[in-house]
């Protein structure tokens, strides 16, 4: 029969990836935690609106690379390709935004984005998402990179780049169209199909695309940056203060756009050179005018995607063992009959408990035990139980002792001869 295969860019996390995974999540946590993050848990899927109204319909992502199909309701659903859309939608529809000055929220699970699958890119893939609401002062935009900086200094991730720039605000930015549509329109015959398409729809789109005709035009055009307006201005400068004030290197970047519409003023993206052409493994930015235009109050806001598929990438893990294993290797019926009880024993008191089912000798069940990492073996034959004893085994110095079979003091027993 032909077996059935996961889909194209899907795939199986598993062994040491997923304690990658874990530690990136897990860390990530603590620090959140840390700096009084909530956790949400929201749908993957959506309403395709959703998606198109916030993200903006003249993106990648939303013209390429959705997961959209109508359901048997007939409604047109779409599995979250990013997190801010329904984190947005989330805040206001729980009335967080009417109780609480500030909300500090984040999310952690996978999105879908229908790319050409390859290394770092994947058509299903985990983010941890960060959003803050309420906040305008640029104090918050340095505090996240500091979070950042505190989550990868205790992943062990040594060697990155953070690079930021301003992309303004509706008022900057409508100046600026008029000037790139300026620029553009001359540099028509040029461009590729989708940016004289975007430079009618959604100029600003120009910069994200990726045809190296389109870039080689928009990388010697005027840059928005040059042209903020002063409020902007004033804010990304505070930004940047507040960075050096922590000490963390960040670059600016005046070319780095997102590929998200919703975005204001800064945006930031982490990147290492050890991924290749997917080189961000982190990326946010803030997104004044998101909430408001989602039919909320005009409340700002600010968040970032860690890419964790793409930074565990980056990292090495050796699994690390916590706490004691302990293995039951017997030998006849009699033996046999105290699999159960040790195995309520060990576990009712937290102590990893392994034993081979069906064993058949010695040497496959000490094998095992070896594969499973344990680091101490019990042996129990018929010549154990006739003396009222059991072999200990410490599997690290391959030495051999003996105890008593005696289950009511086992565990403090064991606890003695590890003091040794
Ligand atoms: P790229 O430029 O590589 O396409 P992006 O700008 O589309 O990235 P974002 O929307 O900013 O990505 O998402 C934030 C992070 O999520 C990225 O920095 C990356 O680490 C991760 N990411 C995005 N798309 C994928 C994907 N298809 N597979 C794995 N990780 C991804
Ligand atoms: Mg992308």
């Amino acid at each position: 029969m032909e077996k059935i295969k996961s889909l194209r860019g899907f795939r199986d996390i598993y062994g040491d990836e997923v304690i990658r995974f874990r530690l990136i999540e897990d860390i990530s946590r603590r620090y959140l935690e840390l700096f009084g993050y909530k956790e949400i848990i929201i749908p993957v899927l959506e309403n395709t609106g959703l998606f198109v109204r916030t993200i903006g319909d003249a993106t990648d992502i939303v013209e390429k690379e959705m997961f959209t199909f109508t359901d048997t309701g007939g409604d047109s659903v779409t599995l979250r390709p990013e997190a801010t859309a329904g984190m947005v939608r989330a805040y206001l529809e729980t009335g967080m935004f009417a109780k609480e000055r500030i909300s500090k929220l984040f999310s952690i699970g996978p999105m879908f984005r229908h790319e050409r699958p390859q290394k770092g890119r994947y058509r299903e893939f985990r983010q941890v998402d960060v959003e803050v609401f309420g906040i305008e002062a640029p104090i918050i935009d340095a505090e996240l990179i500091w979070m950042i900086y505190l989550i990868l200094k205790s992943i062990g991730l040594a060697e990155y780049t953070i690079e930021t720039n301003s992309v303004g605000c509706p008022e900057c930015r409508e100046g600026f169209k008029r000037l790139i549509v300026g620029y553009f329109e001359d540099k028509k015959q040029d461009l590729c199909e989708d940016c004289r398409r975007r430079l009618q729809k959604n100029p600003l789109r120009i910069f994200d695309c990726k045809s190296p005709g389109c870039k080689e035009i928009s990388g010697s055009s005027p840059l928005l940056f040059d042209n903020l307006c002063d409020p902007c201005r004033v804010h990304f400068d505070g930004f940047l203060s507040h960075t050096e004030e922590l000490n963390i290197p960040i670059t600016v970047n005046k070319r780095l756009v997102r590929g998200l519409d919703y975005y204001t003023r800064t945006v930031f993206e982490v990147t290492s050179g050890g991924l290749g052409s997917q080189n961000a493994f982190l990326a946010g930015g803030r997104y004044d005018n998101l909430v408001q235009s989602m039919g909320g109050p005009p409340v700002p806001g600010i968040g970032f995607a860690i890419g964790v598929d793409r930074l565990s990438l980056l990292i090495s893990t050796s699994v690390k063992k916590d706490g004691s294993t302990v293995f039951l290797a017997y030998l006849g019926d009699r033996a046999k009959g105290f699999i159960v009880p040790m195995m309520r024993l060990f576990t009712e008191n937290n102590v990893k408990f392994f034993y081979l089912p069906d064993a058949k000798s010695l040497k496959s069940q000490m094998r095992y035990a070896d594969s499973v990492g344990a680091d101490t073996v019990l042996i129990i034959g018929d010549d154990e139980i006739d003396k009222g004893i059991l072999i200990v085994r410490d599997m690290a110095h391959s030495s051999q002792t003996t105890l008593p079979l005696d289950l009511t003091n086992l565990i403090d027993n064991l606890k003695g001869l590890s003091k040794k």
